[in-house]
């Protein structure tokens, strides 16, 4: 009968375990649950492929593997096969007759690991299957792949999921591991309760990819900030970039080849064909940069993915680390770059707060976001804040815009207060709100007509902030929305128009009683005159 060692040798070809792979295979092997988290290349089949063959030497049976993703499911299948491992899958690809065939075969004991797609474990045709096979003591164990989607706090949330919650009830002994690249604190609780793991292992990777260089620049015309990235740095390198909408997407790819790079689009709304084409010209050929929306990436294994970029800003930081995580799986150099703008954080709050949910989901979301947008701004290390998001201590790493040119940091108190307090002060005086737009101008005295026709030239915070930069108000602006300091207020016109105001919030009497100090990033205009004065 074969070890857990002379499977990994045998078998995959491997010569040893590669961090807590073997103490997880040992604790699957004797039966025990476990929750496995592990970055993106980590190594997470093997964790479940290697137990399940030696479980089924051992006359246990099949091991059924969970995964939402076919095509990952026929990758697996394919290379399990050219291992000379029995093993199949059953997904809404097979026909009748397919289906049959594999439900014999594992009735007959004649496949060690099946694959089959969350929504199976809705149909009483497939837990009859398993069933009869618990019944007979041939069915091994349970491997939950992407486990975070059984949770809505994740960022993926899937309902068909919630069908895993049963499991344990119906096929109780049968031992189940479930594993994940991505999952916070909170994430990785809902998990724990959702699939009652409580008396599991839990297994927890260090989330640090060392080779990814993170980097996160002020949005000013985020095309051209992208154009010169990739042409000063990643000229010919295979990259993917994430934007909102689709219609971003096309524009960009559009762009992109216009500018003489290999750009494809790919997101949901183009047909299910060109969606295959573009990701095998991904996967085959060189240097393809995909315009994407978080449609296309999970299940994509392209080792040399050489960057990440970000046009639009994600959820939360659980997206941008699933996100960022696809570049660089092969060890080698690679770059996550975001550039991100006061327009991102007024969307995202925007769309949650126009979200259908619950108002106690809103809540966490907006803390969910509250976290990357501190990220954003923060001018300390990346990939501390990062790893700490996680869980997970660690010290300033080198390889981060921030460790690697420290950005000069300008003291925002002053100015944070003035403008909160134009914004008390003007609301004072009309009872109404007003866009970034109109506070800035009154801020900084501007004699609009707008300013004319409410009369706010005459208030006491008229052009209090004249020695301010509009950037460094916006810098302002969003570092005040990123801490909560300042929220935004819909407001719609009579013409039917709604737009975002901004008005004060409990978060802004810290800040207006200067008990908070506001540091802020110096605007690059300004860094760059600085630094060209520096060397003497
Ligand atoms: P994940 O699912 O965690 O993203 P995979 O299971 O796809 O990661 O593994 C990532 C890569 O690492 C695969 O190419 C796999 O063959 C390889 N790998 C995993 N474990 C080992 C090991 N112990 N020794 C060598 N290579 C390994
Ligand atoms: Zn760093």
């Amino acid at each position: 009968m074969s070890t857990a060692q002379s499977v990994l040798q045998e078998v995959f070809g491997y010569d040893q375990f590669r961090g807590p792979q073997a103490a997880i295979v040992s604790h699957v092997i004797a039966g025990g649950d476990a929750l496995v988290l592990m970055p993106t290349g980590g190594g997470k089949s093997l964790c479940y492929q290697v137990p399940a063959i030696v479980r089924q030497q051992q006359g246990l049976g099949v091991t059924i593997v969970v995964s939402p993703l076919i095509a990952l499911m026929h990758d697996q299948v394919g290379a399990l096969h050219e291992a000379g491992v029995d093993a199949a899958f059953l997904n809404s690809t097979l026909s009748y007759e397919q289906t049959q065939e594999v439900e014999l075969r594992m009735q007959t004991g004649d496949i060690t690991l099946l694959y089959a797609a969350p929504e199976r474990l809705n149909t009483p045709r497939f837990l009859g299957l398993l069933d009869g096979l618990y019944e007979a003591g041939q069915l091994s164990m349970f491997a939950i792949d992407e486990a975070h989607c059984v949770s809505q706090w994740g960022h993926d949330f899937r309902p068909e999921y919630r069908a895993l919650t049963v499991l344990h009830e119906r096929y109780a002994g049968v031992p189940r591991i479930a594993l994940t690249a991505t999952a916070d604190a909170l994430t990785r609780a809902d998990i724990v309760e959702r699939l009652q793991l409580e008396e599991a292992g839990q297994f927890v990777s260090s989330f640090d990819r060392p080779n990814i260089r993170y980097t996160i620049v002020e949005k000013k015309d985020a095309t051209a900030q992208l154009q010169r990235f990739i042409q000063t740095e990643h000229q010919g390198d295979a990259g993917v970039v994430y934007c909102q909408s689709r219609k971003r997407v096309e524009e960009l790819a559009q762009t992109l080849q216009n500018a003489g790079l290999s750009a494809l689009p790919y997101h949901a709304g183009l047909p299910v064909e060109t969606r295959q084409r573009h990701q095998d010209r991904f996967l085959r050929e060189e240097g393809i940069v995909m315009c994407a929306t978080i449609a296309f990436g999970m299940g994509i294994d392209k080792p040399d993915v050489r960057f990440v970029a970000h046009v639009d800003m994600p959820k939360n930081i659980e997206g941008y680390y699933q996100e960022t995580g696809r570049a660089g799986r092969d060890g080698l150099p690679a770059h996550a770059w975001m550039a991100y703008g006061l327009n991102d954080v007024v969307n995202q709050r925007r769309m949650i707060d126009e979200s259908p949910a619950e108002e106690t989901f809103k809540q966490v979301m907006r803390g969910k976001l509250d976290a990357l947008l501190a990220l954003a701004e923060a001018t300390d290390c990346r990939r501390q804040r990062l790893l700490g998001y996680f869980g997970e201590d660690s010290t300033p790493c080198g390889n981060c815009d921030n460790c690697l040119n420290p950005p000069a940091v300008w003291d925002g108190t002053d100015a944070a207060r003035k403008l909160l307090s134009t914004i008390y002060r003007v609301h004072e005086a009309c009872q109404l709100t007003f866009g970034t737009g109109h506070i800035m101008d009154v801020l900084r005295g501007k004699d609009t007509e707008k300013v004319r026709q409410y009369g706010h030239q005459s208030l006491s915070t008229f052009g209090l902030g004249a020695q301010y930069s509009e950037a460094q108000l916006r810098g302002v602006l969003r570092q005040l929305l990123a801490t909560g300091a300042l929220g935004l207020h819909k407001v719609t016109s009579d013409s039917g128009h709604s737009f975002d105001t901004l008005a004060l919030t409990p978060g802004s009497r810290a800040v207006l009683r200067g008990d908070a100090q506001v540091m802020l990033r110096e605007a690059t205009a300004s860094a760059a005159k600085r630094t060209r004065k520096a060397p003497q």
